[in-house]
Order: C-alpha cells, then structure tokens, then sequence
C-alpha cells in the first residue's frame, strides 16, 4: 500500500509514512488506492478472533508489504486482547474497546505500530527513539504498547500536574524502555518542544527520532479492524432485517477513530452511516450543516479526551469528500452533547441498565439516542463505540452516578507502583540535554 500527503501527490511507502508519521509538507498520509476488501470481509464470521480478523485485513491492505505468515505473527504479538460486543436490544449495541492494556481504545492503533515498527527495525537492524506528547490518555497507551519493546527508547512528555494521578502512575510506572518526561509546563509546552527536537540539527544527527502520535497511519489503519469485527458479530442478528447496514456512532475527538471508520467503509464494509458524537467542542457538527469550518480554542469538558477544538484528522475527511460537507453529511452525520447531557446520560445508563460507563462512551450513547428516534422504525443497529474505562475517569463517574467505578487490576496495579520521571525545563536546551544523554 502506498501512501501520499493530503497537501501533495508523492507517493510514500508504508514503512516511511510509518516512521515519518506526519508528510514533509505538513500534511497527513493517506492511502493512494483503495483496494477493495469486500471478499475479505464477507470471509469473516462469528467466531473469528479479533487476531485473525486484523491478519486478514493486514495481509489484505499490506501484500507488498508483509507476507501472510509475517502478518499473522505481528497481529498475534499485537492483538492478545480483544474488543467485546455488548449487544443492549435489537437496536442498540455497544463495541467497548477499552479492554487492552491502558483501558482505552487507543491501545488497539498504539499495539500495532509498536509491533509494526519493531519488526521494521528489527530486519534492518536499526534503532530508533520515539518521543511523543500527551495530555494523558495517548501517552499510557503508547507507553504500554512500546514496552519491551527490542531497538526502541520510547520518551513521553507530559505537563506535570495536569494530568490525572491515575493517569500520571500509568505513564511513571512502566520502566525499562519507557522514560517519563515530567515538563514544568502546559501540554502546549510539550506538543511544542516535541516539534522544535523534530528539527532540530543536533539531534537528528545523534539520534533516529520518530513518533507515534495519533496521525500515524500505523495506529489510524488498524482502528478500521474492529468496525469489521463487529459486524461479523452481529451478522446473524441482522439476517432477518429489511435493511442489513449499521450505523456506528463514534465519539469522536480528533477523528481518528471515525477515519478509520470511514476507510473501512471505502474498502468495502456495508454500513449506512456514521455519527460523528462531539461533547461541546462542535466544530465538526457545524461544518456538516454549514458548510463552514471554524477552528476554535477549545472548551473543557468532562469528556475531556474529546476537547479538541481543531481536529487533525478533519483534513483527511475533508479531502475524502472532496472538500463537500454535503457529501461528507451523506455518510457522517454530526452530534453535539452537552456537558449536562453527558451527566445525565451517564445515570441513566448506571440507573436504568446497571451499566457504568465513561464520559466519552456517554456522549456516543446520548448522540446514538437522537439518532434513533429520527429512524424509521427496523432501520438498522446502532453500535455505539465505548472509548474507555469509566475507572479512568473516577472523578466524572462519581459526580454522575455517585458511586465509584470499579477497577480493573491492571489499572489497580499501577497505582501501587513508584513514580519514576525526568524532570524537564520547558525549553529545547532542556529537552535536547536529557536525550543526548540517555540516548547518545
Ligand atoms: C482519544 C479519545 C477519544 C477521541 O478519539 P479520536 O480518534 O481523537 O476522535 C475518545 N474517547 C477517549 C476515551 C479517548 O481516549
């Protein structure tokens, strides 16, 4: 599979996109052809695992790539856990992707480019060192997905003190090829000292730096496997119904998880549409209906991983539907929830189905809600995706429903564990000095 830039028309392989994770013009990978996977996906039943399905898909996208035994074996190495299905009545279900290592869907595109790259580096023999920002939930899982990992050093900035405690102990407590990065900063600092080290001479003459944020097409492409998962789930289910497609509702930050959505759909996966659910950071919404895209600082939330007031991914949708919010309303329709909304929502699911579920999950259940009621009656399944644990966000769940999710050991684990970070000036200098001296 090649790729080019949404600003030009290079063409790039999978493994430079991969290591490059953002175009040198600035733009974002995306896939030059699509190939159609419809046989593929129709191969695909009940039973299959999670595994197989992403080495079908893998060796499907990747022929030139990765040989069928070579992607059977980083799906098996990336993939030990699984999404599961909750299937809620005949119109609603729910797909909870939070059941990897960090508690959160970002581990299943985290997983596989970890995997990818090592075995990339691995047959050239190289080392490389990825250093990547977080706000909190990315960089736990590209913490967890890394680890271990053979000829990577993985160094994570993070603003001390404005990310969660639980979160702070899961990017701290990894160890050995994973090194917190404690920046006496903003988030803004970090994002801003990770691209000034991109570019800057000394070290990319010392040192083969790379990233993993969430614009990589290793971590976008593998999301679009678990769209096909579920709907070989309900296969059976739909048999008997007039109208067979589903329509996944996705909430929805950066639009990472919606993309890859959307090139499953360009494969070939039968779907009749997407909601794209926002919390009050409605950029997207308003284009769907305006026409007009303003990007915006953005407002704080309780769905706080969806805060995005200028999504990365939109320049990708956008050039997919040919820069037409028309056409791009034609398959994604837009929700906004409110703050107050995702509260409510969140008791109700604790009250009404015994189910506790995250601020983000939450707002994708409130946008489902709306959708079905402008349905014709049988119209189609709504699979809600359910980004994360709720015990990742203790605080929220609390304040909702009044009870304090319970949770998972691995996530119990961590909390118990001692903090180790680097404490970093929010300066290059700063940053450059710890690398050349951990890494050189
Ligand atoms: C990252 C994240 C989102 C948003 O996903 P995008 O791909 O950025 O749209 C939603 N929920 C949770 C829990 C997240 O961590």
């Amino acid at each position: 599979m090649q790729f080019k830039s949404t600003r030009g028309n290079e063409q790039t392989s999978f493994k430079e996109a991969l290591f490059q994770g953002l175009a040198p013009d600035g733009g974002l990978y995306q896939p030059v052809t699509e190939p159609d996977l419809r046989s593929a996906i129709r191969s695909i039943s009940r039973t299959t695992k999670f595994s197989e399905v992403a080495e079908i898909m893998t060796a499907a996208l990747f022929p030139d790539e990765f040989d069928p035994d070579e992607a059977g074996a980083i799906c098996r190495a990336a993939f030990p856990f699984s999404p599961e299905l909750r299937v809620v009545d005949e119109n609603r279900s729910i797909l909870e992707l939070f059941h990897g290592p960090s508690c959160a869907f970002k581990d299943f595109g985290a997983s596989f480019l970890a995997t990818v790259m090592e075995s990339h580096l691995a047959e050239g023999n190289r080392k490389a060192i990825v250093l990547t920002a977080t706000s909190g939930d990315t960089g736990s899982a590209v913490a967890q997905a890394f680890h271990g990992k053979n000829n990577i050093e993985v160094a994570i900035l993070y603003p001390s003190g404005r990310v969660s405690p639980l979160q702070e102990q899961q990017l701290t407590t990894v160890g050995g090829n994973v090194t917190a990065l404690e920046v006496s900063g903003s988030f803004d600092d970090c994002q801003r000292m990770v691209k000034e080290a991109f570019v800057d001479p000394a070290l990319s003459r010392e040192l083969n730096l790379t990233s993993a944020n969430s614009i990589n097409v290793g971590r976008l492409i593998p999301q679009s496997f678990y769209y096909i998962w579920a709907l070989a789930q309900l296969k059976d289910q739909r048999k008997d119904r007039r109208n067979d497609g589903l329509v996944f509702c996705v909430p929805s930050g950066n639009f990472g998880n919606l993309t890859a959505g959307i090139l499953a759909w360009r494969w070939g996966m039968p779907v009749n549409r997407f909601i794209a659910a926002t919390n009050a950071n409605d950029v997207v919404p308003e284009y769907l209906t305006t026409g007009t895209y303003r990007p915006r600082p953005s407002v704080r939330t309780p769905a706080n991983a969806m805060d995005v007031g200028d999504p990365s991914n939109f320049e990708r949708l956008r050039k997919i539907f040919a820069d037409q919010n028309l056409e791009m309303g034609s398959m994604i329709t837009g929700h906004a929830v409110s703050d107050d909304e995702i509260y409510r929502t969140m008791r109700f699911w604790y009250e009404d189905h015994g189910l506790m579920v995250c601020p983000h999950t939450a707002a994708g259940l409130m946008a489902s809600e709306h959708a079905l009621k402008g349905e014709p009656a049988g119209t189609g399944m709504v699979v809600t995706l359910s980004t994360a644990h709720p015990a990742k966000f203790v605080e929220v769940a609390e304040e909702a429903v009044g009870v304090r999710p319970e949770i998972p050991r691995r996530l119990a684990r961590v909390l118990d564990l001692p903090k180790v970070s680097v404490p970093v000036t929010p300066s290059l200098e700063s940053l450059r000095s710890v690398l050349l001296e951990r890494y050189r």
